[in-house]
């Protein structure tokens, strides 16, 4: 049995992430107690059997970010609140570099909320867990309660972190103490790499939690912290990727997609509505803008444009739509799954090129990787498999036989002159559909 999981290192543990050194404990060990801390804290007693469950949420570099760091965890804050919200009411908190997360009148069920939680950019690791006061017996209690039975797993480790240094035991006489108390009930070896049962306590602000379940995030920075962002989404493999890895640095992005219907058929804009409904996952929701291309921006480029332009001209266009849906969105940036020299279209000069025509910064989180490393993160995010489905980009009549792989935006503007650009582009923006995709209830 693992206790601990993750969507980003499925199955690992990160001993980097919150554990020390330190030695096991010596056994047999005496116990004792902490007792009257919690009458002489003015904090409620445990009162057995009953733990408020909790997620512990800890973030990621939000942490590091010095006098930003206030904002930075209002926007993690903020996120955790948007996404849950359809789950009822939901208490969020923010204590001691954590935020707490739970149901304000009833219990939620625990893991779908942490499936939920776990997701958003910012976060590092989420536990699972229960809510004592501070009593250290409450807390003992509370890891007796949550054993599993001796048979179940054969090593055990346990690790504590004070929120409030005031506390009387330090983390490594919580540890002690703990793990001396389990060796007192279960005769499992302790193991403090990577054992197959984690008990994690944590004092924070007159409670205790007991947590035995670790979920890893993305990490990164809150959704918001960087603005926002026009992800350009083609259906492919790649371009959800890139709107991932721009999401965990803090981007709230609505996404963007040119189709070619009737030239194409409506599954490929489904397609894309899925995918969407995948990055929603990573933020409160997820805007869609779908723009009709064939008519009349392809149309006019088949039909005026030498044939080995068609598809940077294509791509100058997208980034004068995406300007507009900028604006819409009080974005600052357009984001492309570009990686450079994996296509015909994707060499420096046609980057450039492309560039050229729109008013905004371009950012390509792809450009340095390979195909397989893009393969790995689509797996991982969960886009890939609705990404291969097949689908037809663009048909043949729109596409040209050899496209250039070099041009300069010099020749590209010649080329233009013959297109009244900006008509061009007002009558496209006018035919876009938007619509909003948020994650489907699923507790
Ligand atoms: P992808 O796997 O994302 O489709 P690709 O390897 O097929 O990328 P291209 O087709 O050259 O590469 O597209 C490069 C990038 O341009 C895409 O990643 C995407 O950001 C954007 N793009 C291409 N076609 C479209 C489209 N129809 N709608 C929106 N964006 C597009
Ligand atoms: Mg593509």
């Amino acid at each position: 049995m693992t206790r601990t999981r993750g969507f980003w290192h499925p199955g690992t543990h990160h001993p980097a992430v919150d554990h020390g050194g330190g030695l096991p404990w010596p056994r047999p060990v005496e116990v004792e107690r902490v007792l009257g801390f919690a009458a002489r804290n003015g904090c409620k007693p445990f009162q057995g059997g009953h733990l408020r469950k909790t997620l512990v949420i800890h973030y990621d570099e939000i942490a590091l970010k010095g006098r930003n760091r206030g904002a930075f965890e209002d926007h993690l804050v903020r996120g955790v609140r948007e996404i849950t919200r359809d789950l009822g009411p939901v208490s969020v908190q923010k204590l001691y570099g954590r935020i707490l997360v739970r149901g304000k009148d009833s219990e939620l069920p625990l893991p779908a909320l942490a499936a939920r939680v776990t997701l958003l950019p910012g976060v590092r690791y989420v536990l699972e867990g229960g809510e004592t006061g501070q009593d250290f017996d409450a807390i003992l209690q509370a890891i007796e309660d949550s054993l599993p039975p001796q048979e179940a797993v054969g090593t055990f480790g346990v690790r504590a972190k004070r929120g409030d240094k005031s506390y009387p035991l330090r983390s490594g006489e919580i540890e002690r103490r703990a793990g001396a108390h389990v060796l007192e009930r279960r005769s499992w070896d302790v193991d403090l790499v990577d054992p197959d049962f984690w008990v994690r306590i944590e004092i924070v602000n007159g409670r205790g939690l007991v947590c035995t379940e670790r979920h890893e995030g993305p990490g990164g920075l809150p959704t918001g912290a960087s603005g926002r962002g026009i992800a350009l989404l083609s259906g492919g493999i790649d371009s959800p990727v890139a709107a991932w890895m721009m999401m965990t640095r803090g981007l709230r992005l609505t996404g963007l997609h040119f189709h070619s219907a009737p030239y194409t058929n409506q599954r490929s804009q489904e397609k894309v509505r899925d995918l969407a409904r995948h990055l929603a996952r990573f933020q409160p929701s997820f805007e869609l803008t779908m723009i009709p291309f064939a008519e009349p921006i392809q149309q006019a480029i088949v039909t005026s444009a030498p044939q080995k332009y068609r598809v940077i001209l294509y791509r100058r266009f997208m980034m004068r739509l995406a300007a507009h849906a900028a604006a819409a969105a009080k974005a600052g940036c357009i984001v492309t799954g570009e990686a450079l020299g994996q296509v015909a279209s994707q060499t420096v000069e046609n980057m450039a090129t492309v560039e050229a025509a729109s008013s905004l910064p371009v950012l390509r989180p792809l450009v340095g990787m390979g195909k397989a490393k893009i393969i790995d993160v689509a797996r991982r995010i969960g886009t890939f498999d609705t990404s291969i489905e097949p689908h037809d980009d663009c048909c043949s009549y729109l596409m040209p036989r050899s496209p250039a792989t070099r041009s300069n935006s010099d020749e590209l503007d010649e080329v233009e002159r013959v297109f009244d650009v900006t008509a061009l582009v007002e009558e496209s923006w006018a035919n876009r559909q938007s619509e909003t995709l948020r994650q489907e209830s699923r507790l």
